[in-house]
Parts: structure tokens; C-alpha cells; sequence
């Protein structure tokens, strides 16, 4: 399915729940890596990923898009905890927190 049709607050959901993740790589400002990590925001009816400190766009990572929308992302981060000792409460209840996708 190509990237464009999930829908664009579904996209925006999933970037800004892949940034939330601190288990996985943020995404950063291309002109400045000390600013706020990047963050999903609707413009022209695209879902984008924009720097909130200056105007650095790019476009969303359909990698970051399909294992949010099939439930992999949350079920990959719950793999990685366990593995890494970190299978705690704490950290379930902050993976429950995230708006997963739900179909
Ligand atoms: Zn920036």
C-alpha cells in the first residue's frame, strides 16, 4: 500500500509516537542537530515531519508509517524491553500510553 494512502493524521500519529520512543532513533533537524527532535504536522494536506525550532522539513519514512499502523512498532518495543531487562511496569505503562493505531 503506498505511503500516501494511510491517512495524513494516521501518519502524523505514527511519527509522533515513533519520536515519543526513546527506544528507537529519533529523527533530528538536518540543519541543526541540537534542535527539538522532529515532529509530524499536517501541510497542504501531507503528512510531514518538520523541525519545530527552524523551518527543516522532510518527508515521512513510510518505514516509520506501516509497523504503527499493523501493531509491529508496539509489539517490537515490547520484544526490545524484555531483552534488555527492562520489561517493568514502568516501562509498559509508557508504551501503553502511546496512541497506538488502532484499525
Ligand atoms: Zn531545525
Amino acid at each position: 500500500m503506498p505511503e500516501q494512502e494511510y491517512p495524513v493524521l494516521t501518519q502524523i500519529d505514527a511519527i509522533n509516537a515513533y519520536q515519543e520512543c526513546t527506544l528507537t532513533h529519533p529523527y533530528t533537524c538536518g540543519r541543526n542537530s541540537l534542535h527539538a527532535l522532529l515532529i509530524g504536522k499536517e501541510k497542504d494536506g501531507k503528512a510531514i515531519m518538520a523541525c519545530p525550532d527552524c523551518d527543516f522539513e522532510q518527508e515521512i519514512d513510510r518505514e516509520i508509517v506501516e509497523p504503527y499502523v499493523n501493531g509491529g512498532m508496539k509489539e517490537a518495543m515490547e520484544v526490545w524491553a524484555k531483552r534488555v531487562g527492562m520489561a517493568d511496569s514502568k516501562t509498559q505503562e509508557w508504551i501503553d500510553r502511546i496512541k497506538w493505531y488502532q484499525p
